[in-house]
């Protein structure tokens, strides 16, 4: 699977916001470890595409943020980097702490990933591994199916300082005690629409009320191909006032 649009460059981006954020023309130009910016090289990207281009600084820069792009725009990058980057310098908890948390079998993720379902949480786990490579950050699934759930589980043990999950399933894990929300501070909606279209929005909202932070007090980021009437309701209840708002290419209500 390549990007999906050629010339990305001429594509229409909408942006608004107060005091955006402005846009890295070069992967090489945006606030990332080096660490990084080398496993960004190693994955074969060149250049920015647009999503990325505007979102990797406003998330960087602690800004909560709703963009709307057609599938291949590059959504994945553009909040797997600055999440990474934010455990690099932050988040990133010893190993000690680890280890005893291993013990306690009980897991406090930095950030979450909201995806709607399987096929796309492994996509997203694949392309964390490769940016977070020779980092120490430790990324952690979990979706539906009787026969993976322990397997996930004792992966998890290992620690994780981001959780990639659907919702059901991640609402099991959170009442059976095996991950706490208390200490993430950063949630990513990702296809939020087609996560609404298949009916997950009880679950969505059972899940920022599972211990997560206030929106005030955590980084929000939706994703999604299409902004219909749902969506905006969901980015008004789930963002701080000043989010930006992004809008690649003609987006379809
Ligand atoms: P989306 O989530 O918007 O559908 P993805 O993040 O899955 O898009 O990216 C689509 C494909 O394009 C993936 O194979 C990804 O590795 C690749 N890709 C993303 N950004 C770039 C880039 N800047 N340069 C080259 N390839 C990219
Ligand atoms: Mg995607």
């Amino acid at each position: 699977q390549t990007i999906n649009f050629e010339n990305y460059e001429n594509i229409p981006v909408n942006i608004r916001g107060d005091n955006v954020p402005t846009p890295v023309n070069e992967f090489h130009d945006a606030n990332l470890d080096d660490v990084i910016k080398m496993n960004v090289d190693k994955s074969g990207y060149i250049k920015p595409t647009p999503v990325q281009k505007h979102g990797i600084p406003s998330l960087l820069s602690g800004r909560d943020l709703m963009a709307c792009a057609q599938t291949g725009s590059g959504k994945t990058a553009a909040f797997l980097l600055p999440i990474i980057q934010h455990i690099v310098t932050s988040g990133l908890r010893p190993y000690e702490e680890m280890n005893q948390q291993a013990r306690r079998m009980k897991q406090f993720p930095f950030a979450l990933i909201l995806s709607p379902t399987r096929e796309l949480a492994i996509q997203i786990h694949k392309e964390a591994t490769k940016f977070s490579y020779c980092t120490n950050v430790m990324t952690a699934i979990f979706y539906g199916g009787k026969e993976n759930y322990r397997d996930q589980l004792n992966k998890s043990r290992y620690g994780c300082h981001i959780v990639i999950a659907t919702p059901g399933r991640l609402i099991d894990v959170v009442n059976q005690g095996y991950v706490s929300l208390e200490q993430c501070k950063f949630l990513v909606l990702d296809e939020a629409d087609r996560m609404l279209d298949m009916g997950f929005e009880p679950q969505i909202r059972k899940i920022v009320s599972l211990g997560l932070p206030d929106k005030m007090a955590r980084q929000t980021a939706m994703f999604s191909a299409t902004f219909p009437n749902e969506i905006k309701k969901l980015a008004e209840d789930f963002l701080k006032p000043n989010f930006v708002h992004l809008a690649v290419g003609r987006i379809g209500s």
